[in-house]
């Protein structure tokens, strides 16, 4: 009986802290906006009307000869736009901080002595200068993160024109179901090859380098990147719904499904997976650990087809660039 109650206890605080992760990674660059908008952006119209800011044929300014600020962004479906930044901005900052340091304190200083049974790697720990660095830097990179998603928010509710669709229907389960996977296949290939790149010697040093500061990361270490390769990782993504007709729920599936395991594998904490593709969280606590090895986020496959999967008879370091580490040659 008492065994049982245990289980259950213990299944409730792994649900809890699924959702706080959840919460977490929807917060991590302003998406919580996005979901509303995607979600309800009819409902939100009728009710909202011209509060908000929706283009009203021939609305604007009362001068023809010289528009104002406010008729020039409705005009580019921008109306009201820095309340939609500053909602998406203010909402970000107090959530993410807010949860991150509760699952700081959880493990990290509540649970310090008991490492061995949480931390990947429990004998090291961020020093206190590069997790004041990994805060900062985050910050900003998050601040322009949900500053953009503030404006995609506006641009969407305001009738801009995106190829995104809400109803199934529209174009078929067929296409619906291959959207879903073809979007999380393009992500992780995207990833994969991107952070690749960022592994050659002159880009390595010149910007990811600022990333792989943290040797033993932690969740503040998923968005503490420099900003140039932060836009890019968004980019790619933000762009999706401009060009191709993907359905509401497979666009945020995979976004909210990359987030979530971002944070995850930057924990520092030992997680594993439900998905049978999705790697340990060891496998980017070893990519910190090790360097230019395991280079994919939300799946084995890429490393496993090019042969950049961290092996144990081999030597890595930070100046062991290819993927491969050299080989641990055995004296006889
Ligand atoms: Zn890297
Ligand atoms: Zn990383």
């Amino acid at each position: 009986m008492r065994l049982i109650g245990e289980k259950i206890q213990e299944s409730i605080s792994k649900l809890a802290f699924m959702i706080i992760v959840f919460f977490l990674a929807t917060a991590t660059r302003g998406e919580w906006l996005l979901v509303i908008v995607y979600m309800f952006r009819d409902q939100l119209q009728e009710l909202m009307g011209g509060q908000v800011g929706l283009v009203r044929p021939g609305g604007g300014g009362n001068n023809a000869s010289a528009p104002s600020l406010s008729s020039q962004l409705e005009s580019h479906h921008l109306r009201n736009v820095h309340w939609f930044v500053v909602m998406a901005v203010t909402t970000s900052f107090v959530m993410y901080y807010g949860m991150a340091y509760g699952w700081h304190y959880y493990y990290y200083v509540n649970r310090r002595h008991l490492a061995k049974e949480w931390k990947c790697q429990p004998d090291k720990f961020l020093t206190p200068e590069n997790e004041r660095h990994e805060i900062l830097l985050g910050s900003m990179n998050m601040l322009i993160g949900s500053t953009a998603s503030g404006i995609i928010a506006c641009y969407i509710m305001n009738g801009g024109s995106s190829k995104m669709y809400y109803s199934i229907s529209d174009r078929g389960s067929l296409y619906f179901t291959f959207s879903l996977v073809g979007f999380f296949v393009y992500n992780e290939t995207m990833a994969y090859y991107l952070h690749r790149l960022f592994h050659k010697p002159w880009l390595y040093k010149k910007i990811h380098k600022m990333h792989h500061r943290y040797h033993q990361p932690t969740a503040w270490s998923a968005v503490a990147m420099h900003p140039l390769e932060f836009i890019m990782y968004q980019g790619y993504l933000a762009a999706t719904p401009f060009l191709v007709p993907i359905h509401v729920f497979p666009f945020l599936f995979v976004l909210l499904y990359s987030y979530y395991y971002g944070l995850c594998d930057h924990s520092g904490i030992k997680m594993g997976a439900i998905w049978p593709w999705q790697p340990h969280s060891y496998f980017h606590d070893n990519h910190h650990k090790y360097f230019h090895v395991n280079f994919g986020f939300n799946t084995y496959f890429f490393d496993w087809f090019h042969d950049t999967l961290r092996k144990e008879n081999r030597e890595y370091g930070e100046d062991v660039f290819g993927g491969r580490g050299k080989q641990i040659l055995k004296a006889d």
